[in-house]
């Protein structure tokens, strides 16, 4: 079967499962790649086309080291064009680890009898959200278990909490969900208490594997996740995020199926995912013992996130603390655009304000390998040039879906996403940096006015340079 890019616009096929193995995995036994295919598949990605499976899979057999470094130099140099030095940083906030599913990988699966579970109440998570405001946060994603309990209203509600808790200068300006699929109403119940991203990620696109890991509750059904984004962008959520849990089946099938729902959504809906998650598996409570065939070594995983960043060139990239400071430090460049900072996955730890402490798996999901601060975060990003931003503005314009024009609008880079990361990065060094990050921070943005000064057309500098006076007198929550 290969895949058809009008097919979908027929709307008989929108909520239909997509995924075919046969098509992927012959995909990539019967592609051979070579130099100057390689380096047309690069510079097309470079022109900011989407690749196609073809294409994809001819860059996941790339083996020669030499061909490896010119996908991993085309990922950076493409990740330079498309976000500049950009990181957006948000938090995780876990809200609930009740689980009627039984995920052999996962800490809160069902069967965990060592887990200890816990739900937020609403002053628990009134603190938490307080807690994070006070080191600077502005982005967050809730994360829940698969429970009764956790229903469409029951996320709603949190989430206009949530909006609601302003302390001090602080407030979450976007909040967005990974949670278990939902029918269609429930999406729209969700939707119209205002979240960014509904991310779900469907772990294995490989069925027969998926089978063998989700052995109890919902999310056994394969199908049902599968098209659990095309439920929420027939809510009318357009803002989705997909990912693939690596390590339980073959990673280079898993590149294919994430790229295969891109197309998909793009084909059925006009709009691709806005953002692409990759976690791979980490220890977990009672953990059994897990894919030990698959486990993808820090070299692939750099390979895979390159191709990654080539296939889809206008997807956000999500990195999370799973992976450790050095390893995040290194992917970065390939083509991240979003890392976590400050994580604590721990239900109800943010208010606790412990520093660093050994984290107790019965309490929480998996392990994290990076414990640093938000504030560390930035320090290290502010050491090595790049610009965190915590900017929410499109998604508070509406600039979403298929009217997120970042990628499209020729110049949008300089005239909003990189003035809105300084704005934004200017409120956090004066609100909640220590002496010597707001130094250095304030250096990045001038360096990054003057980058900007040498570009033809970029924002109004006269502007900016006044809405960063503005912000130095008081002034909160400005942006292009
Ligand atoms: N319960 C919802 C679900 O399964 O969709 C919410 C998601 S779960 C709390 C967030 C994600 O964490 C899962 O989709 C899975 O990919 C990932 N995850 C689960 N166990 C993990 C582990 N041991 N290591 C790394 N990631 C894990
Ligand atoms: Fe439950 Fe999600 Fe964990 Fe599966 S991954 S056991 S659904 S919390």
């Amino acid at each position: 079967m290969i895949f058809n890019p009008e097919k979908c616009r027929i709307p008989d096929e929108r909520m239909k499962p997509f995924i075919d193995p046969e098509e992927l995995w012959s995909l990539i036994n019967e592609t051979i790649p070579n130099a100057t295919e390689i380096r047309s598949i690069i510079q097309k990605s470079l022109n900011k086309e989407r690749l196609t499976l073809r294409e994809t899979a001819m860059l996941i057999n790339t083996t020669d080291p030499a061909l490896v470094e010119e996908i991993k130099e085309g990922a950076r140099e493409l990740k330079k064009r498309v976000y500049g030095n950009r990181i957006v940083l948000f938090a995780p906030l876990y809200v609930g680890n009740k689980c009627t599913n039984n995920c052999r990988y996962c800490g809160f699966r069902t069967s965990n009898k060592e887990a200890i579970r816990k739900t937020l109440s609403d002053s628990e998570l009134v603190s938490e959200v307080e807690a994070l405001e006070d080191h600077g946060q502005k982005r967050l994603i809730l994360v829940y278990g698969e429970h009764p309990e956790y229903s469409p209203e029951f996320i709603a509600n949190n989430v206009r909490l949530v909006y609601g808790v302003k302390k001090g200068p602080g407030e979450i300006r976007r909040l967005n969900i990974n949670a278990a699929p939902l029918e269609i109403e429930g999406f729209k119940t969700v939707k119209e208490s205002g979240i960014g991203t509904y991310q779900i990620f469907q772990e294995t696109y490989h069925p027969d594997a998926y089978k063998l890991y989700h052995t109890g509750g919902a999310k056994r059904n394969f199908e049902y996740r599968l098209t659990g984004l095309d439920r929420a962008q027939e809510a009318g959520i357009d803002d989705v995020g997909i990912g693939a849990l690596f390590g339980l089946y073959d990673w280079r099938y898993e590149v294919l199926g994430l790229v295969r729902h891109t197309n998909h959504l793009e084909a059925c809906y006009n709009v691709g995912p806005h953002t692409i998650s990759f976690p791979r598996i980490k220890d977990a409570s009672s953990s059994l013992k897990i894919g030990t065939d698959y486990t993808v070594s820090d070299e692939d995983f750099v390979k895979l996130v390159a191709i990654l960043r080539l296939a889809v060139p206008y997807t956000g990239m999500i990195l999370t603390a799973r992976e450790s400071a050095e390893l995040r430090e290194e992917v970065i460049q390939f083509g991240v655009s979003q890392i976590d900072g400050g994580t604590k996955l721990e239900l109800g730890s943010y208010a606790e304000n412990s520093v660093n402490e050994k984290q107790n798996l019965n309490r929480e999901q998996f392990q994290i390998n990076d414990n640093r601060s938000l504030n560390e975060i930035i320090d290290e990003l502010l050491k090595k040039d790049f610009l965190p931003s915590f900017c929410t503005a499109c998604y508070r314009l509406e600039r979403t879906g298929q009217h997120f024009m970042e990628f499209s609008v020729p110049g949008f880079i300089k005239h909003f996403c990189s003035p809105n990361a300084m704005l934004t990065l200017a409120e956090y060094l004066e609100d909640y940096a220590p002496a010597d990050t707001k130094t250095k921070g304030w250096e990045v943005i001038e360096k990054n006015i003057h980058d900007l000064e040498s570009l033809e057309d970029a924002v109004n500098l006269t502007e900016l340079r006044k809405r960063l006076l503005l912000i130095k007198e008081g002034a909160r929550d400005l942006y292009f």
